[in-house]
């Protein structure tokens, strides 16, 4: 080493202890089985972590605001910006495009919080492509039939689109077993039981650690196939 530099390195401000920058926690699962529920629990418990806000072309629900639960966008909008390479991932969900912009999960990052991704599979399927330091999470119902209970119980859509819903879930559910995508699955029967889980999921994700323990689903929580096996 030059003399000059180890001077310089001496003179130079005390080293920092290097902070653990925490992974992203993806969170998958199908509409209706509660992940916004799950999700808006951890959020509010724990200042540590942060949402990131996708853009998407549906029009907002009752209650919904802008820059809060989504951006929202118009397909020619959201078209363009992802040609011009401004989204980490994005898919076409129930007729619409939803997408996760770059400048979302830098925002969290940046405001060093542990970035929380509620997003389709598809989505999910890209994120791990991508090799974004993430801890990936399927949520699944107990059964399809109690899903198809619950999507009519919040009677926020219409019927063709609880059809629509209850057919994607079926794919999405299928995904549960497919190897090497998620680390951790979570059967959300009892709300908190599901929520003592991924709050402990989450914990490690605040850590900066990356996957599930051997075999892919993780400690407290159901083997892939189970989860795929309950929809039957
Ligand atoms: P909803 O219309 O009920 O808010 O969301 C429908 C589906 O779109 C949910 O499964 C949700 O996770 C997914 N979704 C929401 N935001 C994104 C996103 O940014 N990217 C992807 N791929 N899916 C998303």
């Amino acid at each position: 080493v030059p003399a000059g530099e180890a001077v310089a390195a001496a003179e130079g401000p005390p080293p920092r202890e290097e902070a653990v920058r925490p992974s992203a926690l993806v969170i998958v699962g199908p509409s209706g089985v509660g992940k916004g529920t799950l999700i808006n629990r951890l959020m509010e418990a724990d200042r540590r972590f942060g949402f990131s806000c996708s853009h998407t072309t549906r029009p907002p629900r009752e209650g919904e605001l802008n820059g809060v639960h989504y951006h929202f966008t118009t397909h020619e909008a959201m078209e363009a910006d992802i040609v011009a390479g401004k989204f980490l991932e994005h898919a076409h969900v129930h007729k619409n495009i939803y997408g996760t912009s770059i400048q979302a999960v830098h925002d969290v990052a940046t405001a060093g919080r542990c970035c929380v991704l509620d997003i389709d599979v598809q989505g999910a399927r890209q994120v791990r492509k991508a090799g974004l330091k993430a801890i990936f999470v399927f949520i699944a119902p107990p059964s399809l039939a109690e899903l198809e209970q619950r999507l009519r119980g919040r009677a926020t859509d219409s019927e063709e689109q609880i059809t629509t819903r209850l057919r994607n879930a079926q794919e999405e559910l299928e995904s549960a077993k497919e190897p090497g995508l998620y680390d951790y699955i979570i059967i959300n029967s009892d709300l908190d039981e599901a929520y003592h889980q991924l709050a402990s999921v989450a914990r490690s994700a605040l850590a900066g650690e990356v996957g599930g323990p051997e075999g892919s689903a993780g400690t407290g929580t159901a083997p892939a196939a189970a989860a795929a096996g309950a929809a039957a």
